[in-house]
């Protein structure tokens, strides 16, 4: 077979091993969110992964996410929580998805999917505790707990879970997370004090690994079982290894006198006769284009920042004299312990998060697990 031109390489043994000591280091049940695909590597080996790693449950944002799972086999508790409406829940029910409702009207949906089905809805119960994104606002909580207490007492419903998520978990001491938690234990009450008593989860990546007081009876991150530091500085001080390398061969290379413009507008010259490394992935392919003369690669045995712009399908790289030749290898990130830089890396160089440059680099990469 061919050498890949370019790929992504996903260590599943690390995705594994992460769950394992963020289950370990909480102790309590763990719900791994495996949506994007799998934060970007691979949606079905992800899930995979993580239980091995022993994962209670799994959470996705969308329902189609959640069948896909489904229909390769995996059995494990699972919650979908982005509906909108007129969405058919009834091969949710049938698949033994587990629902979040935000409010009354998708309930009702939901309800009338149960009853259409005679399958009760598992149901997560979400409190908007001061994100501002899903879930019930404190205004509306009352109105949709009491609408799936009747639910609930119709045998239609089963509230498992009442949950909400957090604004500024990667600021650990930022004043909102104890308003978001003081909102919480309120809408916890009042949902208790209707016979409602799912399991309480609030913690995302960066609560599970600095806000203990979140944790409640489960915890719910993604980020960190896929190695990144939802902190966003060394997932070694977390026990934690990226999961992600990223790479390609170089396609071209070429010896240039000093002062050639290089790539689309010339935002790069070499100030020295040079030699220029061709890499065949671009921005079609997840690589930001605000990656030019900006992010790091590893190439020739050293790190070199990217040379002028981004194209779609390929960028070029200022080798020097080094001994780069077609077909040499060079990667954009991973682990970072064989000198390649990390996607954190990568973030801050671009100004963007590195759950963006994982979810988004795909296109015509091919994704290997090992
Ligand atoms: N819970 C919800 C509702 C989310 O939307 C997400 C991801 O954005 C997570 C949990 C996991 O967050 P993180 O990847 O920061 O751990």
């Amino acid at each position: 077979m061919s050498e890949p031109r370019a790929e992504v390489v996903v260590d599943l043994d690390a995705i594994a091993a992460n769950t394992a000591v963020l289950r370990e280091r909480v102790g309590r049940p763990l719900m791994a969110v495996v949506k994007a695909d799998g934060y970007g590597h691979g949606l079905v080996p992800a899930a995979r992964a993580v239980l091995a790693g022993g994962a209670d449950a799994l959470g996705v944002a969308v329902l189609e996410e959640a069948l896909a799972l489904r229909a390769a086999g995996v059995t494990a508790p699972l919650l979908a929580w982005l509906h909108t409406p007129g969405t058919d829940f009834a091969p949710a029910l049938e698949a033994d998805v587990e629902l979040s409702v935000s409010a009354e009207w998708g309930l009702a949906e939901v309800v009338a999917a149960a009853r259409a089905t005679g399958r009760a809805a598992r149901l997560h119960l979400f409190a908007d505790t001061g994100l501002s994104r899903e879930g019930a606002t404190t205004a509306d909580w009352p109105g949709l707990v009491a609408a799936a207490a009747r639910a609930q007492a119709d045998g239609e419903v089963e509230v498992v879970g009442l949950w909400s998520h957090m604004a500024y978990a990667d600021a650990p001491t930022h004043p909102t997370i104890g308003a978001q938690v003081r909102v919480f234990d309120e809408a916890v009450d009042l949902a208790r004090g209707a016979g409602l008593d799912g399991r309480r989860h609030l913690a995302n990546s960066a609560a599970t690994v600095a806000l203990p007081d979140t944790w409640y009876d489960m915890v719910r991150p993604g980020v960190a079982l896929y190695g990144l530091d939802p902190l966003g500085g060394d997932p070694a001080v977390h026990g934690l290894r990226p999961a992600m390398t990223v790479r390609a061969r170089v396609a071209l290379t070429k010896r240039v006198p000093a002062g050639v413009g290089v790539s689309y507008g010339h935002t790069y010259s070499p100030v020295t006769e040079t030699t220029l490394a061709l890499v065949p992935v671009g921005y079609a392919d997840g690589v930001p284009r605000a990656a030019g003369n900006r992010a790091p690669v590893l190439a020739g045995g050293a790190q070199r920042t990217i040379a002028g712009r981004v194209c779609m399908d390929q960028f070029v790289l200022d080798v020097g004299d080094a001994a780069v030749a077609p077909g040499d290898e060079v990667v954009l990130w991973g682990p970072g312990d064989r000198g390649e830089p990390t996607a954190q890396q990568w973030a801050d160089a671009v100004d963007t998060i590195h759950y963006e440059l994982v979810t988004r680099v795909g296109g015509r990469f091919t994704r290997r697990h090992v």
